[in-house]
């Protein structure tokens, strides 16, 4: 009989229908037990769809019953419909209305560069062939930087129908749910007001028609983060780490909100990964080195960009421009992002 870690290595071959993450990246894989030559699988996942389960039920049987030593498949479904609201990736509902495809970019902790890859992944996407239409929406209460980014404190002003129209900035719609809030009242919005907030907020604003549009998540894995991910439509997350161990952990635990509710994990992008010296084109692993592959290899996800550390990228970032949007075109950092937002359409539109 196979053990534990063959039985789920074999389960990781088994796709979730209609997308080419395995099932057990995909977090509805609940426990495996073996008994005599007999194999039991707990599934869970949410879905409206009867064929979703019986297209698992199908190739999970096919796979367990081609293992030496298993002579029986017994497969627990627990199937539960999705919340209610704006769906998750993976399931049937609809998102928010005129929007495509609603990415979040995600870190375990704070100052990793989450809002820099936001800003510039937004803005390298609107830059793509077609000119796509990108929206970036700061979902940090408490410490929001995408206006800072962008160069701008204007205030957004609200549609008769009491929408919010988000400020439209070098050709992006920008939102932040700190453009809302007053100086001193983010620490009053704690707790089930903060998650009742920000529902409210997600489906109020009017963002119009967009090809892609940016989720910067605050940092972290609580509530608040899981709220914001169950009530937009996610059709996928990128995760932002530095290489070293410490930041790679709290990486992990990003990853398996994301399996929690069966969000796809895109990709991987390591930023601050190295610094390379003008003056002699030496590489320097200042944060570690191998950080993001590892846990791309994990996730079996791939790893897009390895973002260096670079000088104009924190004054653009502090200067209200992101290094995306300069002129600078031989800029690292810049055609870094150009690789990373190629990838991610492909991804999400192939
Ligand atoms: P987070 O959103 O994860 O808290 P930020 O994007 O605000 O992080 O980045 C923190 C600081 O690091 C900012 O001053 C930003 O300009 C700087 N920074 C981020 N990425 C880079 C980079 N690749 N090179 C240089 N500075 C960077």
């Amino acid at each position: 009989m196979p053990d534990e870690d063959t039985i789920r290595s074999a389960l990781s071959s088994v796709p979730y229908p209609g997308f080419s993450r395995d099932i057990v990246s995909f977090g509805i894989v609940k426990g495996v037990a073996t008994e005599g030559s007999k194999v039991t699988v707990r599934l869970a996942l949410q879905t409206k769809d009867p064929a979703i389960p019986s297209a698992i039920h199908r190739s999970v049987t096919e796979v367990l019953e081609s293992l030496e030593g298993v002579s029986e498949v017994d497969l627990d479904f627990d199937i539960q419909d999705p919340p209610s609201g704006p769906s998750q990736a993976g399931s049937d509902l609809t998102g928010i209305p005129g929007v495509k495809k609603v990415i979040a970019v995600a870190s375990g902790k704070g100052g990793v560069g989450k809002s820099t890859v936001s800003a510039n992944l937004a803005a390298a996407l609107s830059r793509l062939p077609g000119s796509p239409k990108v929206g970036v929406c700061d979902c940090d209460l408490y410490g929001p930087s995408i206006s800072l980014m962008f160069g701008t404190d204007d205030r957004p002003m609200a549609t008769p129908e009491n929408e919010i129209i988000p400020i439209e900035k070098d050709g992006l719609k920008l939102m932040s749910m700190g453009f809302l809030l007053e100086d001193t009242s983010p620490v009053i919005v704690r707790g089930p007001l903060a998650t009742r907030y920000i529902q409210q907020f997600l489906r109020q604003v009017a963002w119009g028609q967009l090809d892609y549009l940016v989720l910067d998540l605050p940092p972290g894995t609580g509530d608040i983060q899981l709220t914001i991910v169950q009530t937009a439509s996610l059709d996928g997350a990128v995760i932002v780490t530095t290489p070293q161990e410490v930041a790679l952990i709290d990486a992990r635990k990003a990853s398996s909100m994301f399996a929690k509710v069966n969000v796809p994990v895109l990709a991987i992008i390591e930023n601050m990964s190295y610094f390379q010296c003008p003056s002699d084109g030496q590489k320097y692993n200042i944060f570690g080195e191998g950080g993001g592959e590892a846990e791309a290899n994990r996730l079996n996800v791939p790893l897009l960009g390895k973002i260096p550390i670079d000088i104009a990228t924190r004054e653009a970032g502090d200067g209200g421009k992101p290094i995306v949007l300069s002129g600078d075109e031989q800029n690292p950092v810049k055609s870094a992002f150009e690789e990373v937002a190629k990838a991610l359409a492909n991804t999400l539109d192939g």
